[in-house]
């Protein structure tokens, strides 16, 4: 099979089609427009076969999470999803693999309205780059850099589900059968929080995806901000499966320092408190307050039940 038939077969018929792609997959260029009002958001992450993802992840999660992480970077700046490019390199031409990968692929993507509109295709180490773009209303953009001291510190949904789920996949931990379908769920098939961003939008004073660990993530937070933190411990939100799975110090300490969970992290002011509890319910979003930001500048400071908290047995090296 040559490469234009692998994109003719697997990528090019896909159901949905956006009315703003004037030209999808098939000519030199895709050509879209954007509406009127509207900012243009576009984000990039590559994933590589060995340094991303264990080499034996199912190609449905790899594509899954391809997608997702950038879905995440849009719900992040508070965007709303419209299309995407595919960059593929294959060792291979896998039909059985390449059937998965894109069937999930167009699952996700049909879910969020987001259309495939282009890419490429060529043989070498197993590696996806995906490029998405969403809309921002003028001037809405969730930013780093918004914080101020005193604001209230939020994170959607609950942290160290994916770090334990890691965990799991290399042979490092072992839980009961139900915790680890969930856990390695969770690390397979992040879920973007693209109705928290949209809602988030005029309320949150920052926003981030959490992709590398809350405590190294807050601190781009506090550096782009040029403010501090302090964060209550004992008020991370955990799953249920992660409590039942290890014991609660360690629990803490993925919800800390592990990554790939893709919660949002955001900073909202006292005054914006009332509009952001009304958002929250009414798009039925689960957020935890976890801490407040102050003016000891671009420090973290971790606290348990009132005392002084620190990640040193961890292994834990980002951070600081
Ligand atoms: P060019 O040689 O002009 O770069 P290609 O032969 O690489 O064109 O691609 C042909 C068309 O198929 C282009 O519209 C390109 O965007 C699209 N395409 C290539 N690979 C992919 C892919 N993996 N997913 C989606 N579209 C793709
Ligand atoms: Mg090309």
């Amino acid at each position: 099979m040559k490469e234009f038939d692998v994109i003719e077969r697997f990528f090019a018929q896909q159901s949905h089609q956006r009315k703003d792609v004037l030209l999808g997959i098939g000519d030199d260029c895709a050509v879209t427009s954007v509406p009127e009002g509207q900012n243009l958001a576009t984000t990039t992450d590559t994933l590589i076969a060995g340094v991303h993802f264990p080499h034996d992840t199912p190609a449905e999660a790899i594509a899954h999470k391809a997608l997702a992480v950038n879905l995440s970077d849009l719900a992040a700046m508070g965007a709303e999803p419209a299309w995407f490019s595919l960059a593929l390199s294959l060792p291979e031409v896998d039909e059985n693999w390449l059937e998965g990968f894109s069937r999930s692929l167009f699952d996700l993507s049909q879910y969020y309205s987001i259309q495939l509109i282009g890419g490429d295709t060529v043989q070498g180490p197993l590696s996806i780059t995906v490029t998405a773009q969403g809309f921002i209303p003028q001037d809405q953009a969730l930013r780093r850099s918004g914080a101020s001291p005193g604001d209230l510190l939020y994170v959607t949904g609950n942290l160290g589900d994916a770090g334990a789920g890691l965990d799991i996949s290399k042979g490092e931990l072992s839980v009961s059968e139900n915790c680890e379908t969930y856990l390695v769920n969770r690390l397979n098939y992040p879920a973007p929080r693209l109705l928290a961003g949209t809602a988030l939008r005029r309320i949150a004073s920052s926003c981030i995806d959490i992709s590398d660990g809350l405590a190294k993530d807050v601190m781009h937070i506090l550096k782009q901000s040029d403010c501090g933190a302090k964060i209550f411990v004992e008020k991370l939100p955990l799953s249920i499966a992660l409590k039942e799975a290890v014991d609660i110090e360690e629990a803490y300490r993925y919800a800390l320092s592990s990554g790939d969970d893709y919660e949002l992290l955001f900073t909202v002011s006292e005054e914006q408190k009332g509009n952001l509890d009304i958002a929250l319910a009414n798009a039925n979003i689960n957020a935890t307050c976890i801490g407040q930001l102050n003016g000891v500048k671009q420090k973290l400071e971790l606290r348990l039940n009132d005392e002084a908290y620190s990640l040193q047995r961890s292994g834990f090296e980002h951070f600081n």
